[in-house]
């Protein structure tokens, strides 16, 4: 573990702020480890072991990054009850419109399915059982989810939601991290077919 003076970097760490196109409430940075000296004290774990104790702790972070992906959802639904409220088009709200209606009824559907699934996982979590396949699942599902209904969202705001005038585009823009980071979409299912089938070549 290297702990970082606030506002430098410690010594033998170089690094670099990586553009993003969205995600922008953090700052990520590529950090190059050169000539670091890092104290005994300091070890993670035993010797050779802080990659395993590392990967353990993905099962939490798994579920997080579905909570985030849920809020995510959630935030673009509410955004987008309220426009369909007040748009007004051919004489109507356009939330009188079944195709408005019936996005918003799929939108909402998708979240609280991903929301009862992540609890689930969570109260497993918390009760110390091993839930990596299922943390795997929510994080796929809810991130998967979090993408289609932020795009159902942006479309609901037509050419208002393609500016910055509105969250819309932030929350579409946001959410396509949440199928990368983490473990990315495809190695989530790898990690459950895995647990069906075993390891390809195992
Ligand atoms: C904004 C941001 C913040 C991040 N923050 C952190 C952080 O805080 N900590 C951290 O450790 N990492 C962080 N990451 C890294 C992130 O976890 C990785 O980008 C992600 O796990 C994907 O790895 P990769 O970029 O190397 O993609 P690659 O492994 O190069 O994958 C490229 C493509 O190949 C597919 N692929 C790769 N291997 C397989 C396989 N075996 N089977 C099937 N498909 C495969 C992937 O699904 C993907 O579609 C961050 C990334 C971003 C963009």
């Amino acid at each position: 573990m290297v702990e970082k003076p606030r506002g430098q970097l410690p010594e033998g760490v170089k690094g670099s702020v990586i553009p993003k196109i969205g995600y922008h409430g953090w700052t990520t940075w590529e950090l190059a480890f050169d000539g670091c000296r890092v104290p005994h004290a300091k070890m993670v774990g035993e010797e050779g072991k802080a990659f395993y104790l590392t990967t353990a702790g993905l099962e939490t972070a798994r579920a997080h990054t579905a909570a985030r992906s849920i809020g995510l959802a959630q935030g673009s639904l509410e955004d987008s009850i309220q426009y369909a409220k007040d748009r007004n088009q051919f004489g109507n709200p356009i939330g009188n419109f079944q195709a408005i209606r019936f996005k918003l009824a799929d939108m909402a559907t998708q979240i609280e399915a991903s929301r009862a699934l992540l609890y689930t996982v969570c109260e497993k979590i918390d009760e110390g059982v091993r839930a990596d396949t299922e943390a795997s699942m929510v994080k796929l599902f809810a991130s998967e989810m979090c993408e289609r209904v932020a795009s159902e969202g942006l479309q609901i705001h037509g050419g208002a939601g393609y500016t910055t005038h509105f969250a819309a585009e932030r929350y579409w823009r946001d959410a396509r991290l949440t199928k990368i980071f983490e473990g990315t979409s495809e190695i989530q299912m790898r990690i459950i077919s895995d647990a069906m089938l075993g390891k390809v070549g195992a």
